[in-house]
């Protein structure tokens, strides 16, 4: 073998020596009558946490060629004439802000398929004020869409037991901080906070972390306001500002229009 392995050769060698190492430990395994009870139990735990918890072997990279393979065989080969159209451009009608949490995929939770939704996830799916010094790129995502796609529906979805709303909420009233990242990041809507925290000082931490849930959608709403595209569009009627949050614990999902002022709320 040359001295500059291909990745591949490298994936091959990992899986023969994880191979290896399994095998040997269940040799070792067949023949535990000779050992002491405690050394085949502990072989018998290596063996098991190199299998993974449920008995498999957990590999990665098996994760992604399978999932590929699935999508593969079950969208794209099946839709040619979509991906035809995908692969001449695209012009989704929506940009969707979501959370970054691995429970709230928009693609999953309102079925966009490819081509329908252009999305930008982040901590508590927050959007920033306009500001070029700072979030790049989230002005970025949102100048591509709205002047370049034309999006017609901005659409904000906050979600239950959001990590990040807790951690707006956890932050000490003198704005001291103590994450690198996360805790000024989601100081993007200390207002929706000071807010919930004003109007319903008589529920419960939980109930209050809802509350700032949706109010912090609102306030992302607003910040969209301040990028002078967006505003544009929107006084011409271009574009529609939603806010939405989607309760898994329950599942339902809740959406709201934004109008410059709020409209009533719709439960789906
Ligand atoms: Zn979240």
């Amino acid at each position: 073998m040359t001295l500059f392995s291909t990745s591949r050769e490298v994936t091959k060698m990992a899986e023969d020596s994880y191979e290896d190492a399994i095998a040997g430990l269940k040799k070792l395994l067949s023949e535990k009558n000779e050992l002491e009870d405690t050394a085949a139990a502990k072989i018998r735990q290596l063996t098991a946490e190199l299998e993974g918890a449920d008995g498999k072997k957990s590999d990665p990279d098996e994760k992604i060629r399978s999932g590929f393979a699935h999508f593969k065989a079950e969208k794209y080969e099946k839709n040619p004439e979509l991906f035809g159209q995908l692969a001449k451009g695209q012009s989704p009608k929506f940009l969707v802000f979501a959370c970054s949490d691995s429970r709230v995929c928009p693609s999953h939770i309102l079925n966009f398929q490819p081509g329908e939704a252009f999305v930008v996830r982040n901590i508590a799916n927050m959007v920033p004020p306009y500001d070029q010094t700072k979030y790049s790129g989230v002005g970025a995502a949102v100048e591509y869409a709205v002047v370049h796609l034309k999006v017609e529906n901005i659409l904000v979805i906050g979600h239950s037991c959001c990590g990040g709303i807790k951690g707006l909420m956890s932050i000490p009233d003198d704005g001291s901080t103590k994450s690198d990242f996360i805790e000024e990041w989601v100081k993007i809507c200390l207002t929706a906070k000071a807010k919930v925290k004003a109007e319903f000082c008589d529920l419960d931490h939980s109930e209050q972390c809802t509350k700032l849930e949706k109010e912090a959608v609102n306030v992302s709403l607003g910040n969209l306001l301040t990028y002078p595209f967006v505003r544009e569009a929107v006084v011409k009627k271009n574009i529609a500002l939603k806010g939405g949050h989607y309760d898994f614990e329950n599942g339902s999902f809740e959406l709201w229009n934004i109008d410059f002022k709020l409209t009533p709320s719709v439960a789906l």
